[in-house]
């Protein structure tokens, strides 16, 4: 499957993501479980729930609102399990380390170019963006977006054999909305200044632990320890160590939005 990562992948639409072809198709970044990406019928099933949440009663119900936080006491005994194996671990830091990453998605955004987010997101999660952003490129729809985060919450904390995962809500205030881009009609959203949240969800291996030099959210190679650079693969182009699978440190795993 990797060698469909390419770069040079960009260019050329897929038979999967012609089927999901729709004009209707609105900024789709919404709940969407890693489970879903290998599977793209499901994909576009998403999409269209989506594409109707303009209209459909149904699908508004389905997708309109975050998950509930878990209760404060079990978010504490899980954050309390993972520094009990991992003392380095700096929530604050985990934090901020989030807040970057989600100025580099934004870029990616802004700019059509997902090449711009390969370096914080999880290989699945990559993969749905930049099929999301091809398909906005296509029909002419750009982001406007000037916010600023302003807070932030662990709402979940899981640990099993596997992986440990931090879902950390972030408080956004600012403007956004989605324009035509041939004649600048808002299509979604608006200029005025409102706050919304968004639920960004890190994984990391359970056998992770905090790199003292600084990992993936710092912008370090949690290999080698160069500036990140990767490839489309998710490959650090010093050391060639796949570092975007959660493997070593936290890569962004799920992005949800508020209804918007
Ligand atoms: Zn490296």
């Amino acid at each position: 499957m990797g060698a469909e990562m390419s770069g040079k992948s960009f260019g050329r639409r897929r038979p999967e993501e012609a089927r999901i072809g729709c004009g209707g198709i609105l900024w789709v970044f919404l709940k969407i479980p890693f489970m879903l990406i290998r599977a793209t019928p499901h994909l576009g099933d998403l999409l269209r729930h989506e594409a109707a949440t303009d209209t459909g009663a149904e699908a508004a119900a389905l997708f309109e609102s975050l998950p509930p936080a878990d209760d404060e006491p079990s978010v504490a005994a899980a954050l309390s399990a993972l520094a009990a194996h991992d003392p380095a671990f700096d929530l604050a830091a985990t934090s901020a380390g989030v807040i970057r990453a989600r100025g580099v998605v934004t870029t990616a955004r802004l700019t059509l170019d997902p090449s711009a987010a390969r370096p914080v997101m999880s290989d699945g999660l990559w993969r749905v963006l930049a099929m999301l952003l091809l398909e906005r490129s296509s029909h002419g729809i750009r982001l406007h977006e000037d916010a600023t985060v302003t807070g932030t919450s662990v709402v979940s904390a899981t640990r099993d054999r596997l992986a440990e995962e931090l879902r950390i809500r972030l408080v956004c205030e600012g403007d956004r909305c989605e324009v035509e881009a041939t004649t600048g009609a808002v299509i979604r959203g608006d200029r005025h200044r409102r706050t919304w949240r968004e639920d960004w969800t890190v994984r990391r291996s359970a056998n992770a632990t905090t790199i003292a030099t600084g990992g993936v959210l710092d912008n370090r190679c949690p290999q080698c320890g160069a500036p990140l650079d990767v490839d489309a693969l998710g490959a650090c182009v010093h050391c060639r160590a796949l570092v975007l699978t959660g493997g070593r440190d936290w890569v962004v795993w799920n992005i949800e939005e508020e209804r918007w």
